[in-house]
C-alpha cells in the first residue's frame, strides 16, 4: 500500500462540479488500494477577492488579522470536496492546519513550516480515511493562523508528502505539466517529461507560476518525487525529480520570462565604502526583495547604481530609495516601469562554454537591447524592454532548439 499526496490547485476546485471531478480522482487512487492525502487551494480567485477585501477595510491590514482572513478560502474547499467523498460513500476528513498541527513560525503572509504533527493524519489513514487539508496555511506557536505565501498550498503538499513519508507528491493543476516556456507566448513550447530540482527551482523563481518556489526547495530537501498533472487530462505530467544522466544532455531546459520587474537607477552616487549599505538595508528592512543590481564603473568617484524590484514594491521602494539617495549625494533617482526579465535554464550549462554568447547574439540580432544581466551556475537573466518580451521568448527558444526533444 503506498501513500501519496494530492494535491489540486484553485481552479481544479472552482465550482461545485469541479470539485466532484477532484473527488473522482482521489476515489480513483483510493480504490487502487493506496492511503490519500488531499491538499487543496481555494476557489479560483477567492483568495485575491479575499485579500481586497481586506485592503477595503483597512489600509494596511492588522497582519494577524489578515493572514486568519485570507486562509478561509481554503476551509470553504476541503469541507465541500469531505462532504462529496463523504456523500458517495467514502470516509473523508477534513483538516484545517491548526486541526492537523502544521507549525509555523510567526512571519505573518509568508510563514515557514517547522514542524508538521502526523499523529492526527496517521490514525485517520490507519482506519481507511481519506485526509484533506487545507494548503496555504498553519499555526504559530501562541495559536496565531499564519499563511505561506501566494500559491503556498503547493509548500503544503509537498511538505506534508515529506512529514508522511510519502511515496509521491501529485500536484495538479491546469496545465499537463512542465513546459520549456509558456505555451501562451511561444507556439513551439514542449513538455519535459522530466525536470530537475535544481532547473524547477530557477524556472519557478524566475516566473514560471506552475509551481511556488519554496516548495521546490522542500522536494529537493526532502527527496519528495514531485509529479505535475493536468487536472483535466490524464495524459502528460511532468516529474520533478533528481539531477541523472539523461538531464546532462540539455544544456537548455527553459526559458522564462517575468513582467513583474521594475528598474531603479539612482544617478551619480559618490563611489565611496558604505554607500550601497546604506541605499539597500532600508529596503531589506521594509521586507522589500532586490533581484538584480548593477553598479556602473566609477567616473571621477560617482557612479550609477540600477537594480529591480517586483511591482508591487515600487512605491514603497520609491519612497524609500529618494529618501536615502538625498543622504546619501546622488543625483536623482529614475524609474523604468517597462521592462521584463527574461532567463534561461539549463544544468547543462554549467559545463558548457558559449550559452552566454548565444543568448545574446540572439537577442542582439533582434535588435533586443540587454540593459541587465546577472547569471547563476544554471541561469543567465537579462532585464530588457517589456515590449520585446514575447519575441525575446521565441527566438531564444528557437536558439536553444527547446521545440525538439533531445534524444537519449
Ligand atoms: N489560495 C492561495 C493563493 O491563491 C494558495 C494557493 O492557491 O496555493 O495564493
Ligand atoms: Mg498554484
Amino acid at each position: 500500500m503506498a501513500l501519496i499526496v494530492q494535491k489540486f490547485g484553485g481552479t481544479s476546485v472552482a465550482d461545485i462540479d469541479k470539485i466532484k471531478n477532484v473527488a473522482e480522482k482521489v476515489i480513483k487512487v483510493k480504490k487502487a488500494g493506496n492511503q490519500v492525502v488531499v491538499v487543496l487551494s481555494a476557489m479560483a480567485g477567492e483568495t485575491d477577492r479575499l485579500i481586497n477585501l481586506a485592503h477595503n477595510a483597512a489600509d494596511s491590514p492588522d497582519e494577524r488579522e489578515y493572514d486568519s482572513l485570507i486562509s478561509t478560502g481554503e476551509q470553504v474547499t476541503v469541507t465541500l470536496l469531505s462532504i462529496v467523498l463523504n456523500s458517495m460513500g467514502y470516509h473523508a476528513r477534513s483538516f484545517l492546519g491548526f486541526q492537523v498541527k502544521i507549525l509555523t513560525d510567526m512571519a505573518y503572509k509568508k510563514a515557514r513550516i517547522s514542524l508538521i504533527d502526523t499523529g492526527a493524519i496517521r490514525k485517520e489513514l490507519k482506519k481507511g480515511t481519506i485526509i484533506v487539508v487545507a494548503g496555504f496555511q498553519g499555526v504559530d506557536k501562541d495559536n496565531n493562523i499564519t499563511t505561506l505565501g501566494r500559491g503556498g498550498s503547493d509548500t503544503s503538499a509537498v511538505a506534508l508528502a515529506a512529514a508522511l513519508k510519502a511515496d509521491q507528491c501529485d500536484i495538479y493543476t491546469d496545465v499537463d505539466g512542465v513546459y520549456t516556456t509558456d505555451p501562451n507566448v511561444c507556439a513551439k513550447a514542449r513538455r519535459l517529461d522530466k525536470i530537475s530540482y535544481d532547473e524547477m527551482l530557477e524556472m519557478a523563481m524566475t516566473g514560471a507560476k506552475v509551481l511556488q518556489p519554496r516548495s521546490v526547495e522542500m522536494a529537493k530537501k526532502y527527496n519528495v518525487p514531485l509529479y505535475v498533472k493536468s487536472t483535466f487530462s490524464d495524459k502528460g505530467g511532468t516529474l520533478v525529480t533528481r539531477e541523472d544522466k539523461d538531464m546532462e544532455r540539455e544544456i537548455i531546459s527553459g526559458v522564462t520570462y517575468d513582467r513583474d520587474q521594475v528598474k531603479i537607477t539612482v544617478v551619480h552616487v559618490p563611489d565611496k565604502p558604505g554607500v550601497a549599505a546604506d541605499l539597500f538595508t532600508p529596503l531589506s528592512n521594509k521586507n522589500i526583495f532586490v533581484d538584480m543590481i548593477i553598479q556602473n564603473a566609477s567616473l571621477e568617484g560617482f557612479t550609477d547604481l540600477t537594480f529591480t524590484v517586483s511591482k508591487k514594491d515600487l512605491k514603497d521602494a520609491q519612497k524609500i530609495i529618494e529618501n536615502t539617495a538625498k543622504k546619501v549625494g546622488a543625483n536623482k533617482v529614475e524609474v523604468d516601469d517597462q521592462v521584463a526579465k527574461i532567463s534561461i535554464i539549463g544544468v547543462g550549462m554549467a559545463s558548457h562554454s558559449g550559452v552566454a554568447a548565444r543568448m545574446f547574439k540572439t537577442l542582439a540580432r533582434e535588435g533586443v537591447n540587454i540593459m541587465m544581466i546577472s547569471t547563476s551556475e544554471i541561469k543567465i537573466s537579462c532585464i530588457i524592454q517589456r515590449k520585446y518580451m514575447e519575441l525575446a521568448v521565441s527566438v531564444l527558444h528557437d536558439a536553444f532548439e527547446l521545440e525538439k526533444k533531445k534524444v537519449k
